[in-house]
């Protein structure tokens, strides 16, 4: 179905090319991306244009008062954007308000430029993680070049004007379309809009004011990171061009996984198997730490499978605090898979002291949360 382009204009069927103009003008101001980057309106700032371009174009508006769609029959895909004129979008707005479209610079821009951030990946263990530490690390990034000082010049030589745009960075270019002449202003391409030249460069940084270097820095990692987090060291990233200000580097970790601790923010968990009988009568055991050596684990009689033992302050360091988080060690209860004649005859006199009790369904739900679902999530998450 053709599209109604007078509509989309809001406009007469007889309306003059002096007043498409004008409702077009009043809709841009409103809709230009440079003004409403919300989508609706950018999508709406493409249809309008297009139905200005068309209904400006002699053969289109005959097509269109035929009761035809010139964009349709011209293959140009709608509205999609780019399928008409060829990047008009721009070239209508400076028609219009003059300038370049997206920006509007003018004059020369300054030859020195703010440099960007640069991001390094550094692996570390849990337990450097855990204590902190100070580590040389290589960088490679642009820094300021000490020969010029990033003034770019040869020794004592001075840029000069520059002669395409006279210095003011940008040059005028006529073009027809289908508005009429227009004139818009481009970035002059001799001096890249800087508006002087510099004739006689540095030979080391070839008049950038910066060079690519390795160079080692010391980076000092906080007790308590984690994966993921990300450590910025000031003015340490790329010196931008012209020798300007350096961004800063971020430094990300990288937590290897430990085979023993799983770590859940500051606090630590690890899983230790109980024999049976060890958990029916209750016993202790040394436990390696990750940081704190080892330390005795009281496994208190009657202790049943899933159970945990919080131990407070041997887990992981809060950044920027002194506290830390605890170490939970689950307690996995193992029951033999095989039993020899004299142990078997001791269960046997153990069941017979212990008196009937049988096996007995009992709700899933059961057991303090402990039941059959908690355990299932248990095993999924590793724990
Ligand atoms: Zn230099
Ligand atoms: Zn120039």
């Amino acid at each position: 179905m053709a599209r109604d382009y007078y509509a989309i204009l809001g406009v007469d069927k007889n309306a003059s090319d002096q007043e498409l103009k004008r409702a077009y003008r009043k809709l841009a101001r409103e809709l230009h991306p440079d003004v409403n980057p919300d989508e609706a309106a950018q999508a709406r700032f493409r249809e309008v244009t297009a139905a200005y371009e068309v209904l400006t174009d002699p053969e289109k508006r005959r097509i269109v008062d035929m009761g035809g769609d010139p964009m349709e029959s011209a293959g140009a895909g709608g509205f999609g954007g780019g399928g008409f004129g060829g990047g008009g979008l721009g070239d209508v707005f400076e028609a219009f308000f003059g300038g370049a479209a997206g920006g509007g610079a003018r004059g020369p821009r300054s030859r020195v430029q703010p440099g960007s951030d640069a991001l390094l990946n550094m692996s570390l263990t849990l337990e450097e993680c855990a204590t902190g530490l100070t580590r040389e690390i290589t960088v490679d990034t642009a820094v300021l070049c000490d020969v010029c000082s990033g003034n770019g010049t040869n020794g004592e030589s001075k840029p000069t004007r520059c002669g395409t745009c006279g210095g003011a960075g940008q040059v005028q270019s006529v073009q027809r379309s289908f508005l009429g002449q227009m004139v818009t202003m481009r970035t002059c391409p001799s001096c890249r809009g800087v508006g002087e030249i510099i004739a006689d460069p540095c030979r080391k940084c070839s008049g950038d004011g910066r060079v690519r270097t390795r160079r080692e820095i010391t980076i000092k990692v906080p007790a308590g990171v984690g994966d993921g987090m990300r450590i910025r060291l000031a003015a340490q990233g790329e010196v931008g061009p012209g020798g300007g200000p350096a961004g800063d580097l971020y430094v990300e970790v990288d937590e290897k996984p430990h085979d023993i601790f799983v770590r859940e923010d500051e606090h630590l968990h690890c899983t230790v198997r109980v024999p049976m009988v060890d958990a029916a009568l209750g016993t202790t055991m040394q436990l390696e730490t990750l940081i704190d050596g080892p330390v005795e684990v009281d496994i208190a009689a009657g202790t049943q499978p899933g159970q945990t033992v919080r131990m407070q302050g041997l887990g992981m360091p809060r950044l920027r605090s002194s506290q830390r988080g605890d170490l939970v060690v689950h307690l996995e209860v193992v029951v033999p898979s095989h039993l020899d004649g004299k142990q078997a005859e001791a269960l046997a006199a153990f069941r017979e002291a212990a008196g009937a009790d049988g096996p007995e369904v009992v709700s899933s739900r059961s057991q303090n949360g402990a039941g059959l679902f908690s355990r299932l999530r248990d095993v999924f998450s590793g724990r």
